[in-house]
């Protein structure tokens, strides 16, 4: 078993409390994510890995603590904010990275205000399966251990069922941390966790001259934040809620809520049925990332000037720009991607937003295009018009491709295995009658979301289908 420390304890005590967890009453093991347990190289078994995740028993090791931060919440600071339902548990060192461990539902904390320091199974299985897809789909994630359930109810909207999972990051330092220093004016504890967070996550910024390294730091983390959203448009992710709290400081998707996959592709999709002004809408997410970016940048007046900021920011912008189109104009089979594609890619989008058309299936059908079985996609387009000049267009510019080619790339960049609302909402009620069999395959099914084992095709069907108008495009709200 590995060491862990908590490293956290290092920074000032103003940063957190040290709490013990509550432990959940007559907790039952949900899953233990044994493949992520490899990676970190714990070898905890099902009764130890419950009795940590229940919080019943905590190794030495461990100093589980709140921490305090604060952030930009629907673009209004919030300084009242902190780790008011979690406990960050320790690090270890595995794999040539840090691992964070932190305990999700373990009660109430200095920082709960009127919360019940709880989870909810419902949200718990949602965070649980939504970080293995996006691992494996290659979108930088935080991911789930272990989940625990328990036969206590918590209060929400109506009774729910009570969970606990642990949570794994690079660090669990939010753009908020910062943005907290900077208003309460600590300027010697924002270089303090500026340089732990170069320890742990940026650790070749280290040997930087003071003068570039906490430039550097930004320009990073401002970079970091924009690849791993351009690949959030890519595999049609909604994240929700990308309040300034809930954006990590190493460009991991982080503390997800009502998320969502598209179904028909939407420009202007809300998956967060609180968000009313559509503020966090697919379409939203560059430039709220940016918007973040821009808050992180105000903290960081603390130690930069605002030419420094400015780059930083400028860097967000032309990194977010070349990782989109690269992701895109994979997705659609072109070769030799360039700006003249940004505009194609655009109209085809446009295109399929007019026409509700589902954003995964059509990839499926267009690597179809000159194949066999091109009646397939034939049948999926119908007889418009616009999707015929469309095809023309599309043939032009792949013209000098070979078709093979082509067809292959865009398979490899489809997914058959999407975990929409509808097949996250199947799992979670099996899950609250006591069932955990469907998420455990599950999780083992969102490990090749491209190549779908045969279980999945033959006994769930309907996970890899078009979902029907009733199960589209569900929007759930902020409570968990
Ligand atoms: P979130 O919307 O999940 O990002 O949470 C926003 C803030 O509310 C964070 O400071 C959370 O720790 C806190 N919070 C959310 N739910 C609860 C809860 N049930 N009990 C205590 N604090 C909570
Ligand atoms: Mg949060
Ligand atoms: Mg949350």
């Amino acid at each position: 078993m590995n060491h862990f420390t908590n490293h956290y304890r290092q920074l000032p005590s103003h940063f957190y409390q040290v709490i013990s967890p509550e432990p959940l009453i007559d907790a039952r093991l949900v899953h233990y994510n044994r493949s992520l347990a490899a990676e970190i190289g714990i070898d905890l078994n099902d009764q130890q890995i419950r009795q940590l995740t229940s919080g019943e028993a905590m190794p030495e090791d461990f100093t589980p603590l709140a921490q305090k931060y604060t952030g930009h919440q629907f673009g209004y600071y919030n300084p009242d904010l902190g780790d008011g339902r979690g406990l960050l548990l320790g690090q270890t060192l595995h794999n040539d990275r840090s691992w964070d461990l932190h305990l999700k539902g373990a009660g109430m904390t200095p920082f709960s205000r009127r919360g019940d320091g709880r989870a909810v199974l419902r949200s718990a299985v949602r965070e649980y399966l939504i970080g293995e897809a996006l691992h494996y789909l290659n979108v930088p994630t935080t991911r789930c251990l272990s989940l625990c359930h328990s036969p206590e109810p918590v209060y929400r909207e109506k009774i729910e069922n009570r969970a606990s999972y642990i949570r794994t990051a690079k660090t669990h330092v939010r753009f908020g941390h910062f943005e907290w220093l900077a208003e309460i004016n600590d300027r010697a504890s924002f270089i303090q966790l500026a340089d732990y967070v170069i320890e742990l996550v940026y650790p070749h910024l280290a040997d930087e001259p003071e003068s570039t390294r906490y430039a550097e730091l930004l320009r990073e983390v401002c970079i970091n934040t924009a690849q791993m959203i351009a690949k959030w448009q890519a595999v049609g992710f909604c994240h929700g809620v990308m309040n300034s709290d809930n954006m990590s400081i190493a460009g991991e998707t982080f503390d997800f809520g009502p998320y969502a996959f598209l179904d028909d592709f939407k420009i202007h999709y809300i998956c967060n049925h609180s968000d009313s002004e559509g503020r966090y809408a697919y379409s939203q997410q560059p430039n709220i990332g940016l918007w973040n970016c821009q808050v992180l940048g105000q903290a960081f007046a603390m130690l930069l000037d605002s030419k420094q900021i400015e780059q930083a920011l400028d860097a967000y912008v032309i990194h977010y720009n070349q990782a989109y189109l690269q992701a895109m104009g994979n997705k659609f089979g072109l070769a030799d991607i360039n700006e003249n594609d940004r505009d194609f890619i655009a109209d085809s989008l446009i295109l399929m937003d007019q026409s509700d058309i589902d954003f995964h299936h059509f990839f499926k059908k267009l690597a179809l295009l000159e194949s066999e079985r091109e009646q397939q996609w034939n049948d999926f387009i119908g007889d418009s018009k616009a999707w015929r000049d469309w095809q023309q267009t599309y043939l032009a510019r792949t013209e000098k491709q070979q078709r093979e080619h082509r067809q292959r790339q865009i398979q490899q960049q489809t997914v058959d295995f999407v975990l929409r609302n509808h097949i996250a909402q199947e799992i979670i009620e099996n899950c609250e009658s006591g069932d955990y069999q469907l998420l455990a395959q599950t999780m083992q099914w969102l490990q090749t979301p491209n190549n779908p084992p045969s279980e999945l095709q033959n006994n769930y069907r309907h996970f890899l289908e078009q979902p029907n108008a009733a199960m589209k495009g569900i929007a759930l709200s902020c409570s968990s």
